[in-house]
């Protein structure tokens, strides 16, 4: 049996006209010899609705209840779509996750898939040509409803593909494809045709939100090659897959930004063991999670420890430190939330070098300094003024050949 993956995102099942276009790929699909399973976003909107009117109703809902309201979404749009397939002759049905069962532990608003039952999905694939699965929801193993997080439909269907075995695995959404760094600020910006997985996870939690970023390791677990397409062209889109030797040679795949960044310096801490521990530790169980960080060489046993976190944690952040000042002994706290931070990133840094040299040159020819330095197998992240964000990334894109064909590194 050969098994097509489809997952529909908000905005390609947004009313009667749009859920049309997608019956039509669907149609098209399946008269290649694919069996269909597709995954269905609730419309865009929707989940934000329901979220804001659990708020009208409770200050603080019940997580497990919120869960029940949300994916009504989905429940809408399988539905729906599944009539207007039927009415096309299709031989289709709806499923709910708690029909399938796609059974997930029990952390209501976020829970991770442990099992599908893939063996009673492919029993009624015998019996139909199209299965419409609710995306984003799941069953606890008590029979409660749960849902996967924001943009958890991405993790149905790369799931689904997995559990299944699918030959294909397509994820439709409202672009072309992955980009080499975000189009509304870098005019220059060239839609990828491939990206490794490990890239794509640096790109995503850094704000190019394609894919939500645990489809991402789904896929790259249980190696699902994932193709990110259009509803509304036929642009073949970005294939996101495991890599192989032609992609590393590529120096520098995309580049990536985050604005949400604050930066606070504790300075004058007393520089003996512990006191990172002592610092880092409080944040951590407030569950606030903490960046890049770097601390100074010691003098006279004081030492400055500067660290980043995300802009909506500045305030219990600074009464975490506040209360800890007499315990470390720092003499001073500082913050500054007009920073971000810029990232050059690709697999095929892995064996080459010079990458990091490069891009400091290239903020300094435009004369933007760089606060802080981090860097990974594949990402070399700096800290910088939030008014150079544009130039920077431009300057970066720009230089290391993202706007023409893709870079091919030097040996
Ligand atoms: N409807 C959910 C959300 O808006 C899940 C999804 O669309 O992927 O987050
Ligand atoms: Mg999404």
């Amino acid at each position: 049996m050969r098994i097509m993956v489809q997952k529909y995102g908000g905005t390609s099942v947004k009313g009667l006209e749009r859920m049309r276009l997608v019956l039509d790929r669907v149609r098209k699909s399946h008269a290649l010899g694919y069996k269909m399973v597709v995954a269905l976003s609730a419309m865009s909107g929707e989940t934000n609705r329901l979220l804001a009117q659990a708020r009208e109703f409770s200050h603080n809902p019940d997580p497990a209840e919120l869960d029940v309201l949300v994916t009504t979404g989905e429940q809408a749009s399988v539905a729906l779509f599944t009539m207007l397939a039927k009415e096309a002759g299709l031989r289709a049905r709806s499923l709910l996750g708690h029909q399938i069962p796609i059974t997930t532990n029990s952390n209501f608003t976020r829970a991770r898939i442990m099992e599908i039952d893939a063996a009673r999905i492919k029993a009624m694939l015998e019996d139909y040509d199209l299965l419409v699965v609710a995306g984003f929801q799941g069953v606890d193993c008590h029979g409660r409803v749960t849902t996967l997080g924001r943009g958890g439909s991405d993790t149905t269907g790369v799931a689904l593909a997995a559990a299944l075995d699918a030959e294909v695995c397509e994820i439709y959404t409202d672009v072309n494809g992955v980009y080499t760094t975000d189009p509304n600020l870098c005019r220059t910006a060239r839609k990828l045709d491939r990206i490794t997985y490990d890239e794509m996870l640096e790109l995503s939690s850094q704000g190019a939100k394609v894919l939500q970023i645990r489809s991402v390791e789904f896929a790259k677990k249980f190696n699902v090659p994932v193709r990110v397409r259009s509803t509304f062209s036929d642009d073949p889109g970005t294939l996101v897959t495991s890599e192989d030797t032609e992609m590393e040679d590529v120096l520098v795949s995309g580049i990536a930004y985050d604005k949400d960044q604050c930066r606070i310096t504790v300075r004058n801490v007393m520089d003996r063991p512990g006191v990172a521990a002592a610092i880092f530790g409080p944040i951590a169980e407030a569950g606030i999670i903490v960046d890049m960080i770097i601390q100074n060489t010691g003098r006279d046993g004081r030492t400055d420890m500067t660290f980043t976190i995300s802009r909506a944690n500045l305030d219990t952040t600074m009464s975490i430190l506040d209360k800890l000042r007499p315990d470390i002994g720092a003499e001073e706290i500082q913050h500054d939330v007009h920073v971000c931070k810029v990232s050059v990133i690709g697999v095929g840094m892995r064996s080459h070098s010079g990458v990091a040299s490069t891009m400091f040159t290239l903020l300094k020819k435009e004369n933007i300094n760089i606060l802080m330095i981090s860097t990974s197998e594949i990402k070399i992240t700096c800290l910088i003024e939030e008014k150079y964000l544009e130039l920077a990334v431009r300057t970066l894109h720009d230089a290391f050949g993202l706007s023409e064909a893709p870079t091919k590194a030097c040996a």
